[in-house]
């Protein structure tokens, strides 16, 4: 037994670590648990007695250079990706906003990026996988047992373990993007410029959730194109590290104020256009190993919800101010916009407005989010399950309304008697 936890560093508890050595090994074992990758999610959906962790499997198997297909063992990073393939002119179909996280992991969660509106999550990318369920190895893809190719893209690691995949890559010319950064005096304004650039592959914005009245959502947007000039020469690592447990006073609501303030006043133009590194773009936050020691050591949450197009001027401000009332300020918050989800049971994506939270834990940050998912639900909307630590079984459920036939699955796979993790334990899978 060993102490685990996740991004968030919340709950830590003690489980029996597997780390397989090969996808035989890990057919032969038997186990039973729950599958993890790099514990980038944050909360407890990749923690239980006992995890099998992927780090051995991570080989690649073959790459199709007409169609851009990749496929490789399901412990491959999408760092160690970006390593080969940024040399070679491919590039992630989607990516998350860190690279350190696995394809088991990607696929698990159906991870979506800044170009959702567009492109769709990650496992929209993906051909077929493979999965072992107790003993048995299955492969599955739109055609070939679809029921369970839908159930395992998204789904939580719930069916089993993924063992491999094959994905498309995207060809590019340049490793740089064009990024354009665009001033939004609030939330309002932020809306409208979505709309207007609403073909831009990438986007995202920075919320400042401290600011009220009518600089409520003033926010930086965030634009980008993949360049066609410049070396396509991959990033570095990480040169700075976070080297210890910050400790928790520093992080308050008059320093989370100031630096909200700061950024958003860093930027004095209304517009700014650069061309910048793909590792910066994406990845803003990998610069710094372990920064998620920034909160202390009782640990954080990111609470990322999403609610439907409709309803997104009026949620978003309802949630907004509830927030800057109750002065638990974000270092982060960012809002991103999503196109419409695909047929994956529990994936989380919906046509609508997706804003991701960190708030650093204390006793009374769990009070202001369930009130922040009483308005969440008022909107039809949901909350993300990578992200989440607390969300309580009626809340899941009367939000990811394919749960039931989610659950009929595993049943038939005999999945639901071998895969749990503290998670799906408390939101009743
Ligand atoms: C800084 C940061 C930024 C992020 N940005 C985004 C973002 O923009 N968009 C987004 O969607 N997510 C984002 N995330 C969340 C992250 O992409 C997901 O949590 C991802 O699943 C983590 O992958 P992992 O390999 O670390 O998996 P883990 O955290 O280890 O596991 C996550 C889930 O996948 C399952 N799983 C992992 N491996 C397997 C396997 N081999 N077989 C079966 N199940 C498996 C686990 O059981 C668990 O349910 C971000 C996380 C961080 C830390």
């Amino acid at each position: 037994m060993k102490k685990l936890t996740s991004w968030g560093k919340y709950p830590l508890i003690n489980a029996n670590i597997i780390i397989p050595t090969t996808r035989q090994h890990l057919a032969g074992l038997e186990l039973t648990g729950i599958g993890r990758g790099l514990g980038r999610s944050y909360g407890d959906s990749a923690l239980s007695e006992q995890v099998i962790v992927s780090e051995n499997l991570n080989h690649f198997i073959s790459f199709d250079e007409e169609n851009g297909l990749l496929r490789c063992e399901a412990g491959v990073s999408l760092d160690n990706i970006l390593t080969v393939f940024v040399p070679k002119g491919w590039f992630l179909s989607v990516t998350p906003g860190t690279k350190f996280v696995t394809i088991g992991g990607a696929i698990a969660s159906d991870v979506h990026g800044k170009n959702h509106h567009l492109e769709g999550s990650f496992s929209d990318h993906v051909t077929s996988l493979t999965l072992v369920i107790s003993d048995k190895e299955i492969t599955c893809s739109r055609n070939n047992n679809p029921e369970l190719f839908h159930a395992t893209c998204g789904g939580m690691g719930l069916t089993g373990i993924i063992t491999e995949a094959t994905f498309k890559l995207k060809p590019i010319k340049s490793a740089y993007i064009n990024q354009k950064i665009v001033k939004a005096k609030n939330l309002n304004t932020a809306l409208e410029l979505f709309e207007q650039y609403k073909d831009v592959t990438y986007s995202v914005a920075w919320i400042d959730c401290l600011s009220t009245g009518s600089n409520l959502g003033r926010s930086l947007l965030m634009l980008g194109e993949h360049a066609d000039k410049g070396k396509l020469k991959t990033h570095k690592d990480g040169l700075l590290n976070m080297p210890c447990d910050m400790p928790s006073f520093l992080l308050n609501k008059y320093t989370i104020q100031a630096f909200n303030s700061a950024y958003y006043n860093k930027q004095l133009k209304e517009e700014v256009n650069s061309t910048i590194h793909y590792d910066p773009f994406f990845y803003p936050l990998d610069g710094i190993n372990n920064w998620n020691r920034m909160y202390g050591g009782n640990g954080f949450t990111q609470y990322q919800f999403v609610i439907p197009k409709e309803a997104g001027k009026e949620g978003l401000t309802e949630i907004l101010e509830a927030i800057a009332e109750s002065k638990q300020g974000s270092f982060l918050a960012v809002l991103k916009v999503f196109g419409k989800g695909n047929q994956n049971l529990l994936s989380f994506p919906m046509e609508g407005y997706t804003l991701a939270l960190d708030f650093k834990l204390n006793d009374k940050l769990f009070s202001l989010l369930d009130h922040l998912d009483i308005i969440v639900r008022k909107y039809d909307g949901r909350l993300y399950l990578s992200k989440d630590v607390r969300i309580s079984e009626e809340m899941f459920k009367a939000s990811y309304p394919q749960w039931e036939a989610f659950q009929t699955l595993r049943t038939e796979y005999g999945a639901d008697e071998l895969y749990h993790s503290l998670q799906s334990k408390r939101i009743g899978l």
